[in-house]
């Protein structure tokens, strides 16, 4: 710009020096010169292309006083066209003047199919003064020129980033117009131009470089909809808009549950499918009366404006019954299913954090019971904390394998013999208490510290199982496998690993698992007990007459013994029907060839019933409670020395 400006200031001492007979000129050079001001001032006022062309076309016109001024872009469609942008006529014009710029096509292939505007772009220099009535490049438009009083054209190429894009076209009355001078200052002027263009693309450049940050900002990528920061926002704004109006709204986050698994068993692209049919059915279900949004990462939140508990609950109904209903998930609808939590302002909470925490842990409750969705409650609260501490503590004790195991005798009633244990893990957290496996089990399979802990336990069982077998005892040790450890794709191979590390036998350790640990996924599952059985181990149905308890299902299982669970052994000796339950459960597994351990024995009473129907092993606090693996060992070689006493 330097330079050019040095430029505009010589040719402007260079017209003020001229004098009488070239009048013309001079006012003609001013007129000029106050183009390009008012040129520059366009530049400033502009912030749209199209805008920039036309008002340039305009300024020309009007204070330059040329006849027209077009501006050209050169397209590299078919036939390389000139595609007119914008133009400016001078007045007055007439009717069929529009008419003849607007049926204008030009090309800028060749000079001939494009005149002076072609020659602009194609050599990237102005082309200057070709008289219209005589230059043969401008044959084709001569009867026009004529007839619309077009003298001369000049045309100056538009120069943006460095490329020709087009070019800006004058044309005078006067076949002879535009000397040096003139030309100079208009050739700066179409570069001002282009350079008002490149700075309003750049601009546009960097807006959707903003819009796209704003949208990676506040939208996730995957579903598109609005993210946690964005239900931040709205959620502020929705509360600042109801101060002092006594009107509510309600909160849900979404789980997608099982998510995890999909992913683990059928890769990630399958678990997004799953995520992206759960963000379709919300949108769909929910329509105009909420908003979604995926606030983690199987996480959705909806916002219902105007809704109270009941609405609130009543949709969450809605919204699960639909998705069970209609398996809105293709080939994977049996893996996913929603827990969704509640939480209503200002009822619980008046701050969007607070809500967006009572809800999520609503959500989490309604994980842990099972349940299709929960309502948050003051209670929650304080569990909630317990459970977040609990958790970071257990980790820690997993890591630094400071979880114990214990030992429960398993006797066999018809010659009175020990004829296995059951290990069971216990926790001393770091404050000392002991926390109860009912507790901290649940909280390991909820957090996904659950494979951590089994394959502890796995360790231990086997080292100790090894210190029997040094000891001459062969006793087969029960370890508990969680739902999830049957989906643990490592489970297999930690067997096998062990078993090498050990020398072990598969008649070293047997599993128990449950019946809904199964059934989540059963073919999976029984993929993986088969491959387990093939070593050789053993497998029982843990807590039997608690779950699903079709013993006709059993039949195609391949288990080899069913413990009924102690609530059974506890109501039997009071209620017949019970009774009945706990005789014929003994008599059908027998059919199947199968063993019968009964849990929870806490008498002699319960012992003789369960002897008199034919039970084979019983456990428990009759026998005895768990022990410490030492003090197991200890009892161990009394009972033994006892026996041969
Ligand atoms: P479970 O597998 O049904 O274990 C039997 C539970 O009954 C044990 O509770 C045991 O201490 C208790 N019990 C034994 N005899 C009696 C009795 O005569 N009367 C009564 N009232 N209770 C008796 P515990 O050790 O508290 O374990 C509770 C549950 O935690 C277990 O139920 C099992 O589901 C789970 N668990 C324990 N250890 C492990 C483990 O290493 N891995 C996994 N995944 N789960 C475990
Ligand atoms: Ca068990
Ligand atoms: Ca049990």
């Amino acid at each position: 710009m330097t330079q050019t400006s040095k430029h505009r200031h010589a040719v402007k001492r260079s017209a003020l020096k001229i004098t009488g007979d070239k009048l013309t000129e001079l006012e003609r050079l001013y007129r000029v010169l106050r183009t390009l001001s008012a040129g520059n001032r366009m530049l400033l006022r502009s912030s749209d292309e199209l805008q920039l062309l036309k008002g340039m076309c305009d300024v020309v016109v009007t204070q330059g006083g040329y006849r027209y001024a077009s501006v050209w872009y050169a397209s590299n469609d078919e036939g390389q066209p000139l595609v007119n942008q914008a133009y400016s006529l001078g007045l007055p014009h007439e009717k069929n003047e529009v008419a003849f710029f607007e049926s204008l096509r030009l090309s800028w292939a060749f000079p001939e199919q494009g005149g002076a505007t072609a020659i602009a772009v194609l050599t990237g220099t102005p082309c200057i003064g070709r008289n219209l009535l005589s230059d043969p490049d401008h044959r084709a438009w001569r009867e026009d020129a004529i007839r619309l009083g077009y003298g001369s054209l000049t045309s100056f190429p538009i120069r943006v980033d460095s490329a020709v894009i087009g070019a800006l076209s004058i044309a005078a009355t006067e076949p002879d117009a535009f000397n040096d001078s003139e030309v100079a200052l208009l050739g700066e002027l179409a570069e001002d131009l282009a350079y008002g263009v490149e700075h309003i693309r750049e601009r546009a450049r960097r807006r959707e470089a903003e819009e796209i940050i704003q949208r990676m900002a506040f939208y996730d990528p995957l579903t598109e909809l609005p993210n946690r920061q964005l239900l931040f926002k709205t959620v502020r704004t929705l509360i600042d808009g109801l101060k002092g109006r006594y009107q509510s709204f309600a909160l849900l986050i979404i789980k997608v549950i099982q998510l995890n698994e999909v992913n683990e068993t059928f890769g990630f692209q399958q678990g997004d499918k799953v995520l992206v049919a759960a963000a379709r059915h919300l949108c769909e279900s929910f329509g105009s009366s909420g908003d979604v949004f995926k606030v983690g990462d199987a996480e959705f939140a909806i916002l219902l404006p105007s809704a109270d508990l009941e609405v609130a609950t009543r949709q969450s109904q809605r919204v699960v019954s639909l998705f069970k209903d209609q398996g809105g998930i293709p080939a994977h609808e049996q893996y996913a299913s929603f827990s969704i939590g509640i939480a209503v302002y200002p009822g619980h909470g008046s701050e969007p954090e607070l809500l967006i925490r009572r809800a999520r842990s609503a959500m989490s409750e309604a994980r842990r019971t099972g349940r299709d969705y929960a309502v948050f409650s003051s209670r929650l609260d304080e569990g909630c904390s317990r459970r977040l501490g609990l958790t970071a503590k257990l980790r820690d004790s997993i890591n630094k394998g400071q979880l114990l195991l214990y030992c429960q005798p398993k006797l066999r009633l018809k010659n009175s013999t020990l004829c296995g244990a059951e290990a069971l893990v216990r926790w001393r957290c770091q404050e000392g208490e002991m926390v109860p496996p009912s507790e901290f089990v649940p909280l390991a399979e909820f957090s996904g510290l659950i494979t951590p802990l089994t394959h502890w336990v796995l360790e231990t069982a086997f080292r100790q199982r090894f210190a029997w077998h040094e000891a001459g005892i062969d006793l087969p040790l029960s370890v508990n496998l969680s739902a999830q450890d049957l989906y643990d794709p490592h489970l297999v191979g930690k067997i096998e690993g062990l078993m090498a590390t050990w020398g072990g036998e598969g008649g070293w350790i047997k599993f128990e698992v449950t019946e809904s640990g199964m059934m989540k996924d059963p073919l999976v599952a029984l993929e993986a007990i088969n491959k387990i059985k093939s070593m050789g181990v053993g497998f029982s149905i843990d807590d039997f007459g608690v779950g699903y308890s079709s013993l006709s299902y059993l039949r195609n299982l391949p288990v080899d013994e069913i413990k009924i669970d102690q609530s059974f052994v506890r109501g039997m000796l009071d209620e017949p029907e019970v009774a009945a339950i706990v005789g014929s459960t003994i008599e059908m597994a027998h059919h199947l060839n199968l063993e019968v351990v009964a849990e929870g024995v806490e008498n002699e009473a319960e012992k003789d019933y369960l002897t008199m129907l034919g039970c084979d092993v019983i456990q428990g606090y009759f026998v005895s409670a768990p022990m410490p693996i030492e003090e197991f060992n200890d009892w161990l070689l009394a009972s033994v020395w006892q026996r041969n006493k």
